[in-house]
């Protein structure tokens, strides 16, 4: 049991694995063949509340702490990832950006509406040309009158096929790194604004993700988010929230894999046991659930740093890429303990092994992660 949560998080985590195992679960398979996202199930969890937790009531949340959120990303995950994916793009990328810059205006009209599962938004940082290297961005947003004209193409962009809303983070002409950033809302519809064609990926199928084009989009300045020139240092301070909770799909994850394997060996007899007996077996189990056991509390410890305002650039990359790592390796041992029956789509651990890989990628790479180590542990911090 945790020493990070209380009453209400335990009550809130059982509502959600509830739902998950009625609703998600018996569907996950489907969505993961089918390329679909669970947009009746998603705007159910959006009336249940599950959807922005520490969105603070005012503007449709559920006035919760983000440990709060940690624990719906992770419960969501274990029955379908990319929907935890998509979620924690709306509640943390989207929500949590415009409670934190937006105007009252902006939070009032925009907010609500995403929180409630009517709406899903995206957040649109990486480009062709900028991944890992994010500050090296090329969207522009000129400045004319009362307006701004945004020229450049977002590529990755989790829920854009589905999005209404969408947070473009772009620079002012002539401008070069950290400087000159600003975070703009673009709605569907503004003529410009262009989604690509889904993307065929390899895991996290439920969560929608394509390009989006943006060609001379005007962007009325009342769409500003926070301040003209500052948006990458805001961006960051956003980002703190979401980082800290980056290894929650990975530990949703893992907690299937481990699951679907005790079940499994549990039931599959070979040499007149069940696997469950062969040490060999064990191990895997036991590596699966040591990795578990400490990725969520570390995890869980990094929330509860970043919801006291406390620096936690070190300890987020840390939490992410040791449970990303555990995850795969989580999947892989699920695979083996599955033998053939591993292999084939019935049996989902398959999906799980597919799903976990994104977490070493989308967010920051583990390299990327294993370089923040690096440079905050030589630095002294
Ligand atoms: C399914 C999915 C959903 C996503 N959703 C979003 C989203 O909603 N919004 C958004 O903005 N982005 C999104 N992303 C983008 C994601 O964050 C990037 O893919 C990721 O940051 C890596 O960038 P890249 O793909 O350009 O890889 P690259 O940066 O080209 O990296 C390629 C390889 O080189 C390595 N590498 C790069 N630089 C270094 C270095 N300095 N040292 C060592 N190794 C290095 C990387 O670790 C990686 O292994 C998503 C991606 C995916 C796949």
């Amino acid at each position: 049991m945790s020493v990070y949560l209380n009453d209400e998080h335990r009550a809130l985590r059982a509502a959600v694995r509830k739902f998950v195992d009625e609703e998600i679960i018996p569907i996950a398979a489907e969505l993961d063949r089918e390329n679909k996202f669970p947009l009746e199930a998603y705007r159910q969890m959006g009336e249940l509340g599950f959807l922005a937790p520490s969105v603070s009531p005012e503007y449709g949340g559920a006035g919760a702490d983000l440990l709060s959120t940690a624990l719906v990303k992770e419960e969501v995950a274990r029955g379908a990832a990319g929907l935890g994916m998509s979620i924690n793009v709306c509640s943390l990328n989207f929500c949590h950006t415009l409670e934190m810059y937006g105007t009252e205006e902006q939070k009032r009209r925009y907010i609500a509406e995403v929180a409630s599962g009517r709406k899903l938004a995206s957040w649109m940082l990486t480009e062709p040309n900028a991944g890992s290297d994010a500050l090296a961005l090329q969207t522009v947003a000129r400045p004319d009158g009362n307006k701004y004209i945004v020229k450049g193409s977002k590529t990755f962009i989790t829920n854009a096929p589905l999005a209404e809303y969408f947070i473009c983070i772009a620079r002012l002409p002539g401008t070069k790194g950290a400087r000159g950033g600003l975070q703009l809302l673009l709605e569907r519809g503004m003529p410009g604004l262009e989604v690509g064609e889904k993307f065929d990926k390899l895991g996290m199928r439920c969560s929608p993700t394509s390009e989006v084009f943006m060609e001379d989009v005007e962007v009325p300045k009342a769409n500003l988010i926070g301040a003209e020139g500052q948006g990458f240092p805001e961006m960051f301070k956003t980002l703190d929230a979401e980082r800290s909770m980056g290894a929650s799909t990975s530990i949703g994850v893992m907690q299937a894999c481990l699951e679907a394997s005790v079940k499994y060996a549990n039931q599959r007899v070979q040499f007149e046991k069940p696997l469950a007996e062969f040490q060999l077996v064990q191990e895997m189990i036991a590596n699966m659930a040591t990795g578990l056991e400490v990725a969520r509390e570390y995890c869980y410890k990094v929330v509860t740093l970043c919801m006291r305002g406390r620096s936690i650039i070190k300890e987020a990359a840390i939490a992410k890429l040791f449970a990303s790592q555990m995850a795969v390796r989580s999947a892989l041992d699920a695979v083996q303990i599955h033998g053939g029956y591993g292999y084939i789509k019935e049996y989902h651990v398959e999906r799980f092994l597919r799903d976990a890989k994104l977490g070493e990628i989308g967010g920051g790479t583990s390299q990327i992660q294993t370089r923040l180590i690096a440079k905050e542990v030589l630095r002294g911090r």
